[in-house]
């Protein structure tokens, strides 16, 4: 078989599912990995001969395409923030509305020009959050929480790989109190409600963890109402929350912080949806 014949098969395979962008963008990024060809030496190696087991490397992915299997899982990696991470079952895939996040974050922590900062992020995942803070504020003493111990393992494979320095904590959040005194609380904690469940789209349910995307009760505001107790108790006078929301909540995530912060912000995505709430006490 050659690249050629290959290239027609995955297209044909997974036309369905994806764009046309898409699949030509899919074909590249698994032929690098794969047959370590990039973007542009695939070109011009149309006619290169792949070998059976290669053959069947894509075979096998093509039918996790088919199933619906994110691709960054079955690639076991993703791209956030310019860098690389590790993804697998147990973690949610980063979003770029995420991004968004850490850069209204980051903005905000170097206007004040103190970077010595202790930073807590809850329901850290893949641990994109501290690890990008951690990269960008190296002398910040950044913790991060989540209950689930498989996403903490590959969040410090991901810590480890970036060579960052986190304090990893395993706790229920819901039900402990924080441990320290923070300058900065972050999160994208789950949002979705129950009656949301069916605007999701399959494969994200079927392969995503539900314990990352769905509240555990059916009040989808029972995580921000924990950090908003949080913010009074353990943020310091002129400390700041920066929280990614469900965008159907965001006057009623908004209300949550207006008795404990004495500045709160509710803040637009690029695509125009209630996504941010930035608060400062
Ligand atoms: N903090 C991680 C992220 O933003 C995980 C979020 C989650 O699991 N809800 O991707």
């Amino acid at each position: 078989m050659i690249i050629s014949e290959l290239k027609e098969s995955f297209e044909n395979q997974i036309s369905g599912i994806y764009t046309n962008s898409e699949i030509s963008e899919l074909f590249s990024i698994f032929c690098t990995q794969i047959l370590g060809i990039n973007r542009f030496e695939l070109r011009r190696s149309e006619d290169h001969i792949i070998s059976d087991e290669q053959n069947s490397v894509f075979i096998k992915i093509i039918t996790e395409l088919k199933a619906g299997k994110p691709y960054q899982q079955i690639l076991g990696e993703t791209e956030f923030y310019g860098l690389k991470f590790f993804v697998d079952e147990n973690v949610l895939i980063p979003r770029p509305e995420t991004e968004e996040l850490l850069e209204l974050a980051i903005t905000e922590i170097q206007k004040n020009n103190v970077t010595d900062l202790k930073i807590v992020d809850i329901g850290t995942g893949s641990g994109i959050i501290p690890i990008v803070l951690k990269k960008k504020f190296p002398e910040a003493k950044v913790s991060a929480i989540d209950f689930s111990e498989k996403a903490l393992k590959t969040a410090k494979k991901n810590a480890d790989f970036h060579e960052a320095d986190i304090n990893f904590i395993h706790q229920n959040y819901l039900e402990e109190y924080l441990l320290e005194v923070y300058d900065i609380i972050i999160s994208n904690p789950p949002y979705i409600g129950i009656d949301e469940e069916k605007e999701i789209a399959d494969s994200v349910k079927e392969f995503e963890p539900k314990m990352a995307l769905f509240s555990p009760t059916s009040n989808a505001l029972i995580f921000y109402e924990k950090i908003a107790e949080d913010s009074d108790n353990h943020l310091i006078e002129n400390g700041m929350v920066f929280l990614e929301i469900n965008q159907k909540l965001g006057e009623e995530t908004k209300a949550l912080f207006t008795n404990v912060l004495s500045e709160v912000h509710l803040i637009k995505d690029i695509s125009g949806n209630d996504r941010f709430v930035f608060g400062r006490k």
